[in-house]
């Protein structure tokens, strides 16, 4: 049995069934990630005691007769935004380097409960804003289908380590597309659940209302496995819900694209697309329409305002975020200094990367007292609108149809400017702005790197997004 190729779904039941050891699949990553994790860097810590322990546990329970979980065996990596107890959470920042978290994450609590094996913790852009983990103080993570790549952003050390084989699964954090994006970029499926669906608590905040752990995996069906298990609400995070359909969806044989409408705004289908990703796209359209699926061009005229509105919004939130890292109660302090105004300057100056800087200034100018009402509100007022206009298209249609990004991943030398990275998220924010679902599944096309193709559902309509996905997976490999 190749053990690195094992799907995560099946793993729990060759666990249980004594068919292999949660220690040898555990042991089996750990060498692999020693052996590979110098290329590709997807790893800041490799948690190597604890996953041993945590496999020799469930490998215990299993032999006494004890039920060891829905994950049990299943090795995992989380990203490093993601409290695990007694183990160090940067953020991908030299603010973080020592801090080591002092309890669990719900999302590392409920993996550990359930028997799954949590490897280490991976890397990010800095304190998750960025788009290709070049924004990390630990350097960029390359992308496992060409490692003279970029694994894509912010959570690209959960998708490299998926595509790499240096874990079955991740959990990441998508605020703008950073669960769906790096995805698309390494081949691997990525989904971003309804907002609320998932606990986030003990996971660094970003832009709070825009902030929802999501999960990076081989396969739709390994995928669906992890958020039906995280889904719940938890009285850590009053944000919280569940998510009841999909904690209960089951993929059936008879899961099918025929009379499932999908809209594609014509703003999508006339954006420039480099030619993989292009091809990827009208293979998917070609198959739904084969398939018996409608697929039919609307217009949308609030998506022209999705990039200026996220940033705005997202920086609004991200300046008094950032407020607690200021050297006494968290993260680096300077060596020397003489006032506590010096302290704090030093400090910020110091530890914080040049992209985190940026949009501190950016959010604490637009909320300034003058102009909040001249950007903020303003702001607040658009993301009503493109809300109101998914709400109308959801009317007629099950799903909106997009490239889940516009470009293939760059070479890691290349040079993009902030504003060249920020316009590419055009795909991927509406979703978070519009308080939606979406998942990115890999297309093959023409070329080594598959194009990622984003399937966006409604509010809490998870279930029939995870239903449509992998129906399109399944037709894509027949
Ligand atoms: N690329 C986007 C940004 O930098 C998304 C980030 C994210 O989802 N964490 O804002």
């Amino acid at each position: 049995m190749e053990l690195l190729d094992l799907k995560a779904c099946e793993i729990p039941g060759l666990v249980k069934d004594k068919k292999v050891k949660a220690l040898d699949i555990t042991n089996a990553y750990l060498k692999h990630i020693e052996e590979n994790d110098e290329t590709l860097n997807a790893y800041i810590t490799v948690t190597k005691q604890l996953a041993l322990e945590q496999a020799k546990n469930v490998d215990a329970k299993v032999e006494s007769g004890e039920d060891p979980g829905v994950l049990a065996g299943i090795p995992i990596s989380l990203k490093d935004n993601i409290s695990l107890k007694d183990v160090k959470m940067t953020c991908g920042s030299k603010m973080l380097e020592d801090y080591i978290s002092p309890y669990d994450s719900k999302v590392a609590e409920i993996i550990k409960r359930e028997g799954g094996i949590i490897l280490g913790k991976v890397n990010l852009d800095e304190f998750a804003m960025g788009a290709d983990t070049k924004t990390s103080y630990f350097g960029v993570t390359k992308n496992p289908l060409d490692p003279t790549r970029v694994a894509g952003g912010s959570s690209g050390g959960s998708a490299s380590s998926v595509a790499g084989k240096e874990a079955i699964l991740s959990v990441g954090t998508d605020t703008g597309g950073s669960v769906r994006q790096p995805s698309a970029f390494c081949g691997t499926v990525g989904m971003k659940p309804t907002y609320g669906s998932i606990s986030r608590y003990g996971i660094s905040p970003m832009a709070n209302t825009f902030d929802t752990p999501g999960v990076i995996g081989r396969s739709v069906e390994d995928v669906l496995l992890l958020l039906q298990t995280l889904v719940g609400k938890d009285s850590h995070d009053a944000t919280s819900l569940g998510n009841e359909a999909l904690k209960e969806l089951t993929l059936e044989d008879d899961v099918h694209l025929k009379g499932l409408k999908f809209a594609l705004p014509s703003l999508y289908k006339n954006q420039e697309l480099d030619e993989p990703i292009q091809e990827s796209f009208d293979r998917v359209l070609a198959l739904l329409e084969k398939s018996g699926a409608k697929v039919d061009i609307v217009e949308m005229d609030s998506l022209k305002y999705v990039i200026e509105t996220y940033h705005i919004l997202v920086n609004g939130e991200i300046a008094p975020n950032m407020s607690r890292f200021d050297g006494l109660r968290f993260g680096h302090r300077t060596k020397e200094y003489t006032t506590l105004e010096e302290m704090y300057m030093k400090s910020r100056s110091e530890a914080f990367g040049d992209e985190v800087k940026r949009r501190i200034m950016i959010g604490t100018h637009i909320l300034s007292l003058d102009l909040s009402s001249e950007y903020y509100e303003k702001a607040l007022k658009v993301r009503t609108m493109i809300r109101k206009e998914f709400e109308t298209i959801f009317k007629d249609y099950d799903f909106v149809l997009s490239p889940t990004y516009p470009v293939i991943p760059y070479k890691v030398e290349e040079e993009m400017s902030p504003v060249e990275i920020y316009v590419a998220d055009l795909f991927t924010v509406p979703v978070n702005l519009g308080n939606l679902c979406g998942i990115s599944i890999p297309v093959e096309n023409n070329s080594s790197l598959p194009g990622g193709v984003q399937i966006i559902g409604n509010h809490f309509k998870d279930h029939e997004v995870i239903k449509a996905a992998f129906a399109i997976e399944r037709s894509l490999q027949q």
